[in-house]
């Protein structure tokens, strides 16, 4: 099903690539939004983003200063001539978010999740003309995703883009938020018109993850980042680890490389990127391949067994030159990739061994 867009159009922010929008995770005091806007539009950042309501894992954390934070959003504009937007996940936020004149709203990966809600937030926003933004939803479903910006859509919003900030897994440890680059790829492939601004912050969850996480999303050819930025981040009162300093962000955006974002390098580039991801598949197998081998060199070691046990071994290359000739692969190459991965298994068999 289609979608009918029109460019974000942000007012006095050039339509180039990368759209960045930056601020804190969240507004926590006036200074701080003040003086974090301040610094961020010295380094010609446009679009300021704070959170003014903040959806918290458990109760008892800092939920966001509402009203009052809307009112520090509006004199950070009228102080820096930034563009202003946050996070709404109700109508009533909705509908004070507009009233305090913040310029593009977005909506929350936890709230993307829940059709209902996204339902309530298009309902409300019928008849309104403000750019909107969707996170994808925290888990890895691509339909739910672009549900979302249908309800948006359906509900009269043309101004419409997505933000990739990252899927929940179980099965990750280096990002907060595993890419799945393939989703927002996907995304773009069905709706090639679709803004995509990435959110490395929430990806990564991690400072030093900024850079090359916004490489990456650039050489994709994604719209845009929004990086949450902070003018004291080691004091931040939520995601202290991931914010970074607005000067900070002004050198990242300085060495990024911006290709031109014709079809060829795109398709190149996110075929690259497939392969990249499952390059990095191979090595989690291997590595936990590796752990369970040497489970079984301790079990050896008790039962006093021969590291390199024959059979066993021709049982492996047999099976998998059989599966691999069935699945295209020369038998010579499964037989040296099966070969290589032994030779390793006994060396960290024999250093268990010899422990
Ligand atoms: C945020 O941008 O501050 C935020 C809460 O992000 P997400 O919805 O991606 O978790
Ligand atoms: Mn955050």
């Amino acid at each position: 099903m289609s979608l009918i867009l029109e460019k974000l159009n942000l007012a006095g922010v050039p339509d180039e690539r990368p759209l960045v929008i930056s601020g804190p995770c969240s507004a926590e005091t006036e200074e701080q939004v003040i003086n974090t806007a301040k610094q961020l539009s010295a380094a010609g950042i446009k679009v300021f983003r704070a959170g003014v309501w903040k959806p918290r894992t458990k109760p008892g954390g800092f939920e966001g200063n509402g009203q009052k934070a809307l009112e520090w959003m509006q004199h950070a504009k009228a102080e820096t001539g930034m563009l202003t937007s946050t996070e709404v996940a109700t109508p009533e936020h909705v509908e004070a978010a507009l009233k305090s004149g913040i310029d593009l709203l977005w909506v929350g990966a936890r709230t993307t999740a829940n059709p209902f809600a996204v339902q309530s937030l298009a309902d409300c926003l019928k008849g309104v003309d403000v750019p909107v933004l969707i996170k994808n939803p925290v888990n890895p479903d691509l339909e739910l995703w672009i549900g979302a910006l249908m309800r948006m859509n359906q509900a009269g919003i043309k101004r419409l883009g997505a933000i990739h900030r990252g899927f929940s897994s179980v099965d990750q440890k280096l990002y907060r938020n595993a890419p799945m680059w393939h989703i927002p790829i996907e995304l773009k492939r069905r709706y090639p018109n679709l803004p995509i601004i990435f959110d490395p912050s929430h990806t990564g969850g991690r400072r030093d993850l900024i850079a090359p996480l916004c490489q990456q999303a650039m050489d994709l050819g994604f719209e845009g980042v929004i990086v949450e930025s902070h003018c004291n981040p080691d004091e931040a009162w939520s995601d202290a680890s991931q914010q970074v300093l607005p000067e900070v962000l002004a050198f990242i955006l300085d060495k990024l490389v911006v290709r031109s974002n014709n079809e060829m390098t795109e398709s190149l580039a996110s075929l690259r990127h497939q392969i990249d991801e499952m390059d990095e598949q191979l090595i989690v197998l291997l590595t936990k391949r590796m752990r369970v081998s040497r489970e079984i060199a301790e079990y050896k070691k008790i039962h006093n067994m021969a590291v390199v046990q024959t059979a066993r071994y021709s049982e492996i290359l047999d099976k998998r030159g059989v599966q691999g000739s069935m699945s295209g692969m020369s038998p010579e190459f499964i037989k040296k990739v099966f070969e290589a991965i032994h030779e390793e298994s006994v060396r960290q068999q024999i250093e268990v061994i010899n422990k």
